[in-house]
C-alpha cells in the first residue's frame, strides 16, 4: 500500500486521530498552520474531491463533527475549510482530504491562513482535544 493516508487509515503510520466514524477519520496535521489544524479523509481511497463526486458528501458528517469539536475544545474564533485538488492547486498527498483550519482573532483574515507555524506543539493540542 503506497498511499500515505491509506496507511494512516490502516494504522501502519501513527497519527493523532481526533474523530472517527465508519466512513472517515480526522487527524491532526503534522505541520499545522494554526492551532488544531486537522485533516478529514475518507477511509476508502479517493484521489481528490473532483475524481469521485460521492466522496465529499460521505465525509460531510465527519467534517461537521470535527469542526464542532475544534470550536468546543479549542475555543477558536472561526474556521476555514480547504480541499486542494491537483498538484497545480497545491495538493501534495493524493488521497482526498479536507483541511479544517481553526482561526483565532490574533491572526485574522484569509491571507494569514496558509503557512506552517513551527511554534505549535501538536502533542499539546492533541491532549487538549482528548481531555
Ligand atoms: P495538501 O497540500 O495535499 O492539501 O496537504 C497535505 C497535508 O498533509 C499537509 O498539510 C501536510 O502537513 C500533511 N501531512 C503530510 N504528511 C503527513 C503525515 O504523515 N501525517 C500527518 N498527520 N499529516 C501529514
Ligand atoms: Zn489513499
Amino acid at each position: 500500500m503506497s498511499c500515505l493516508f491509506c496507511r494512516i487509515v490502516a494504522g501502519e503510520i501513527p497519527s493523532r486521530v481526533v474523530y472517527a466514524d465508519d466512513t472517515a477519520i480526522a487527524f491532526l496535521d503534522i505541520n499545522p498552520w494554526h492551532r488544531g489544524h486537522t485533516l478529514v479523509i475518507p477511509r476508502r481511497h479517493v484521489d481528490d474531491v473532483v475524481s469521485d463526486p460521492a466522496a465529499l458528501p460521505e465525509i460531510a458528517p465527519a467534517i461537521a463533527a470535527t469542526a464542532k469539536l475544534l470550536v468546543e475544545k479549542l475555543g477558536c474564533d472561526g474556521i476555514n475549510l480547504l480541499s486542494n485538488a491537483g498538484a497545480v492547486a497545491g495538493q501534495e498527498v493524493f488521497h482526498l482530504h479536507v483541511h479544517i483550519i481553526p482561526r483565532y482573532a490574533s491572526s485574522p483574515g484569509l491571507r494569514a491562513m496558509i503557512g506552517p507555524d513551527p511554534a505549535i506543539d501538536v502533542d499539546e493540542v492533541f491532549a487538549a482535544l482528548r481531555g
